[in-house]
């Protein structure tokens, strides 16, 4: 793509906006850009540096994402929002044409990275809350002071800040020396995050270590050390806004990245702030177990279409929950969760009605009848109980965890609580100790975790 039109070359040592900004290294790259740590001579600090691909459509989305980021940066003078800051932008001329730039605030490693780095195992509730809080800060401004729906929240747009300085820490920060600010006297707080944990990480464990030999001697076996990110306050923000749009000025159809991409949206029967609302509640899961929430288990030689099925019937069944057994369809118990068949007509649940009845694609999921097409049988695996017997959560974290949950799963987009309501929810604002056991049982809840079986 280093053609006319596509990206721009870059070279460390670069500069660009008249000497202003000197590229360092490449931090990533997407399908309309690539983005470059650079050295702000002006403010004598790093940023972000994006550097868009050339040609018109690429163009007019970087001036779109302009104006978004402009509005953001414009309500948001303290920069406390959770949101990328937008500090500056301009056209760069190049071999391969003029490219649309933007200066933008330098930030850590994306949430997808922590997960992997992780090694797929989730997180401590207390950081998802930490990260949980963020996100939803982020998308309360977004949504109620803005008006802008993100329309691609995954762990991938989200990114973690910290507290590093690279250029008094740049081993720390993962900045080689040899990258290291030219002149002057930084000292902005910027970062690269997942070193700054794996040093920590390893002090801890060698702690740990000490800690064991030295209760090996004196008797008292100490506890497994955990994978834990203790004492590392978790921060990130919300990135990536080039198909975000203002809720009252929506160009595409389709948004959201399959995985985290609500019913309405799979249907087409219109969107709003909600849709980000259920994005962020697949990325809250996905934090907490480390494994995506939705990822039916398609073989090989699935169709597109037949995967997208499948997504559908995984999401419509997690809603269904408990109603759907006590409704008298037959389950059977399985290791993992149970087999239930579909209620006939689908189309009679509840919100799925509402929001089928608008919906462009519908008859490609639903046959005349209301069934849903191809999907049978499927198994049903309640959050709680998922996160209890698959992640093996304890049963007042999981209890507690999916009524938060659950509620942002519903069908009817309106139903789903807000931002500004979930940070007000007692999960978000609870302690730590989270070993309280309450004596209500809650049979609601609707989520469920699937394996289907497409019948074809
Ligand atoms: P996409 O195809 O996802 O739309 P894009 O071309 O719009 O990509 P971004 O997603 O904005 O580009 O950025 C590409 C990558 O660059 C990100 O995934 C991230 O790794 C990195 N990046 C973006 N912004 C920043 C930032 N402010 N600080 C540090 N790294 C960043
Ligand atoms: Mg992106
Ligand atoms: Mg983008």
């Amino acid at each position: 793509s280093y053609r006319k039109g596509g990206y721009h070359a870059v070279r460390m040592g670069d500069p660009f906006a008249a000497g202003r900004y000197i590229a360092q290294r490449k931090l990533g790259w997407g399908q309309f850009s690539t983005v470059w740590l650079s050295y702000d001579t002006r403010s004598a600090n790093y940023v972000a540096l994006k550097i868009q691909k050339s040609a018109a459509q690429f163009a007019q989305a970087a001036v779109h994402e302009i104006e978004l980021l402009s509005a953001i940066a414009d309500g948001d003078p303290s920069n406390s929002k959770s949101v990328v800051r937008l500090i500056d932008h301009f056209k760069h001329t190049g071999p391969n044409g003029q490219h649309p730039c933007m200066v933008l605030e330098f930030l850590g490693d994306s949430l997808l990275r922590l997960i992997k780095y992780n090694r797929y195992k989730g997180l401590d509730l207390s950081k998802v809350r930490e990260m949980c809080k963020c996100i939803l800060t982020a998308l309360d401004y977004l949504h109620r002071e803005l008006g802008i729906i993100h329309t691609d929240l995954k762990p991938e747009n989200v990114l973690l800040v910290s507290t590093i300085n690279p250029a008094k820490d740049p081993v720390r920060s993962g900045l080689s020396p040899a990258l290291e600010r030219p002149e002057g006297n930084p000292n902005g707080a910027v970062t690269v995050n997942i070193n700054e944990i794996k040093l920590k990480r390893k002090a801890k464990r060698a702690l740990a270590k000490i800690a064991s030999r030295r209760d090996s001697m004196g008797g008292v076996p100490s506890p497994k050390p955990e994978r834990s990110l203790d004492g590392i306050n978790l921060q990130c923000k919300i990135v990536d806004f080039g198909n975000a749009c203002w809720a009252d000025k929506q160009f595409a159809e389709e948004i959201q990245t399959r995985q985290y991409r609500a019913p309405e949206v799979i249907l087409q029967s219109g969107y709003s702030y909600s849709a980000d609302m259920w994005s962020f509640a697949c990325i809250a899961v996905e934090l907490a177990t480390g494994e995506m929430l939705f990822t039916p288990k398609g073989g090989q030689g699935f169709s597109e279409d037949e995967v997208c099925h499948s997504y559908f019937s995984f999401v419509l069944f997690s809603l269904l929950g408990s109603s759907c057994l006590n409704d008298g369809a037959s389950g059977e118990d399985a290791s993992e969760g149970k087999v239930i068949h579909t209620p006939k007509p689908m189309l009679e649940v509840e919100g799925l009605k509402l929001i089928a009845i608008g919906g462009a694609r519908s008859k490609d999921y639903f046959d005349r009848h209301g069934d849903l097409k191809r999907i049978r049988r499927l198994k049903f695996w309640p959050l709680d109980r998922l996160l209890v017997e698959k992640y093996k959560f304890s049963e007042s974290d999981a209890r507690e965890f999916s009524e938060f949950l659950c509620p942002l799963f519903d069908f009817a987009p309106e139903k789903r609580p807000t931002a500004q309501q979930c940070l007000q929810h007692p999960w978000m604002n609870r302690g730590n100790s989270s070993q309280k056991e309450s004596v209500e049982e809650n049979l609601d809840v609707g989520m469920s975790n699937l394996r289907i079986n497409v019948a074809k």
